[in-house]
């Protein structure tokens, strides 16, 4: 049987489909990651944005198109927020939302299935790896509820995975580098074992450890002495920030103002000076006025950030911001604009620190990153090797680097 576990939208998913796929090997399924002929289709679905939602219902129109006789099962967060219009859809056969996805296996043979809610965390097959990266699910759900965020209503409150369980799996996976996820990281807790608590554990596994999307409220220095103690842990902070504005963190519902993420970044870079703090910013929520646009472009240069992944708002229905309206669309592609600019310039910023440098580089099909998140292509790289490299001069999205040693 040939199955297509076909994913959308963030980390999280990506990692349960590699999951999920593993799972069905173990079955005996033939699995493709990519849309195309199958007698099984898994669609992990988004919903993060109404974009998101689209795509995921066009993806099932072309595996309908593939094959009209395969069975399609939808899981994620669109089909946890809409389960009943994907029930609806022809061919569908199986709805599951994005909190019980441990359930597939158990349900593959009952079509027409909606289960209940589960509470706990939900443990998946190791995924199945196709990098040199593995990313290794520790936490999901959030119990924050920012104002334009749909994610805490769909996958529910946080819970964790067992520090045991997660040490078994890091130590077995054999990647050079292992990528902690979870929808709210910063908030993992396994009894008296928190996030620091984990690093120090992970400190015995060969391999990096990078760590996902961090809350600032968790970076503190017993944090930052863990990841110094664990010894393997990158130089690399993502770092949400979504708004340069206190008015606008304020009524997104976030947990600190700019000064106290500012502070954040200057403890991140009193123990680590090289560290590549990268982060999140939101342009054109309802309520941020040119003035809170000027304050997040003057966010980007003091806290020095190496990236700036910049999104312009979406309205989500069901969530407190969807009430607060929207700008218009014009408002927000001329400030998009701006942000993509400015985040461009503080890439070349971090990045001409480092040129002339040496750093460590994984290499992966195209290029590869070093431990303070640079995108590297070197000529004679080789996908999975990890090699001392010097940066010698801007290239693409990163730098032309030459291999040094394989290390
Ligand atoms: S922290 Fe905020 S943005 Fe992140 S998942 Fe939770 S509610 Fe959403």
């Amino acid at each position: 049987m040939r199955a297509c576990v076909f994913t959308l939208g963030c980390k999280m998913n990506e990692v349960e489909s590699a999951s999920l796929m593993r799972g069905l090997e173990e079955r005996g399924f033939k699995v493709s990651g990519e849309l195309s002929e199958a007698d099984l289709y898994i669609l992990n679905s988004c919903a993060v944005t109404a974009e998101a939602e689209k795509k995921s219902r066009q993806a099932i129109a072309r595996m309908k198109k593939f094959n009209p006789s395969a069975k399609i099962i939808v899981l994620g967060c669109a089909a946890e927020r809409n389960a009943e219009q994907f029930a609806k859809r022809e061919g569908v056969s199986l709805v599951l939302g994005a909190q019980n996805k441990d359930k597939l296996f158990s349900l593959l043979k009952e079509e027409g299935v909606f289960c209940e809610t589960g509470r706990d965390f939900c443990e998946l097959p190791t995924p199945k790896r196709t990098k040199t990266r593995a990313f290794l699910r520790v936490q999901d759900g959030c119990n924050h509820f920012c104002s334009y965020c749909i994610i805490p209503y769909l996958r529910g409150r946080s819970r964790s995975r067992s520090a045991e369980s997660i040490l078994k799996e890091a130590k077995n996976c054999g990647a050079k580098e292992i990528v902690l996820t979870g929808v709210d990281l910063s908030s993992y807790r396994d009894g008296e074992i928190d996030l620091a608590g984990l690093l120090r554990m992970l400190g015995e596994v060969p391999a990096r450890i990078r760590l996902g999307s961090l809350e600032e409220g968790v970076v503190d220095e017993k944090f930052l002495e863990a990841m110094k103690d664990a010894g393997n842990v990158v130089e690399h902070f993502h770092l949400s920030l979504q708004s340069g504005s206190d008015a606008v963190l304020r009524a997104m519902n976030r947990r600190y103002t700019r000064e106290e993420y500012l502070a954040c970044c200057e403890k991140i870079y009193a123990v680590f000076p090289g560290a590549a703090i990268t982060t999140d910013l939101i342009v054109g929520f309802p309520t941020e006025t040119e003035v809170d646009f000027e304050d997040s472009l003057k966010m980007i240069d003091e806290a020095e950030f190496s990236r700036v992944h910049c999104f312009p708002y979406s309205p989500r229905p069901g969530t407190n911001a969807y009430k607060m309206g929207d700008l218009p669309p014009k408002v927000k592609k001329e400030r998009m604009d701006r942000a993509v600019q400015a985040s461009q310039e503080a890439q070349k910023k971090y990045l001409e620190k480092f040129l002339g440098k040496e750093l460590s580089a994984l290499f992966e099909e195209d290029g590869g990153y070093t431990e303070n998140y640079i995108r590297v292509y070197a000529e004679g790289a080789k996908e999975g090797e990890l090699c001392r490299v010097k940066l010698i001069k801007p290239e693409k999205d990163g730098a032309f680097a030459e291999i040094m040693e394989v290390l």
